[in-house]
């Protein structure tokens, strides 16, 4: 989607701190991070939300999502300690980015239950 700036760092046209890139996920470094390891993987292609159908009908792009996740618990170091994966869906959790997005957060205490 043209403006959408999730898609936007996907395409190169806005400046991210990419950790992993794939043929369809990308992972990069949260603009205001919550915890000292705070990253964002999304699906290169526009997907609204979790609630998107696209999500369950291709199972190939949730496994690679997934394993993006994995993979950055184990460049980050955050597997160790432990770390929190969360995604905001809709107005009452705080989602301000419709494109989906996962926050892998660590790094530090997380306390729950979450705010
Ligand atoms: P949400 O509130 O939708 O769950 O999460 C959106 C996240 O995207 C927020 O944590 C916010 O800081 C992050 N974000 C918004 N715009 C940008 C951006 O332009 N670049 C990066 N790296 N992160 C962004
Ligand atoms: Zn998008």
């Amino acid at each position: 989607m043209d403006n959408c700036i999730f898609c936007q760092i996907a395409r190169k046209e806005v400046p991210a701190k990419i950790l992993l890139e794939n043929d369809e996920i990308i992972a990069f470094e949260d603009i205001n991070p919550v915890a000292p390891v705070h990253i964002l993987v999304i699906p290169k292609r526009h997907v609204n939300n979790i609630m998107d159908p696209v999500l369950a009908a291709e199972e190939q792009l949730a496994a690679k999502i997934f394993s993006a996740i994995q993979e950055i618990g184990e460049k980050t170091g955050i597997k160790q300690e432990g770390f929190r994966v969360v995604v905001n869906r809709g107005p009452k959790a705080g989602e301000t980015v419709p494109h989906l997005h996962f926050h892998l957060i660590g790094g530090r205490d997380l306390t729950w239950p979450p705010g």
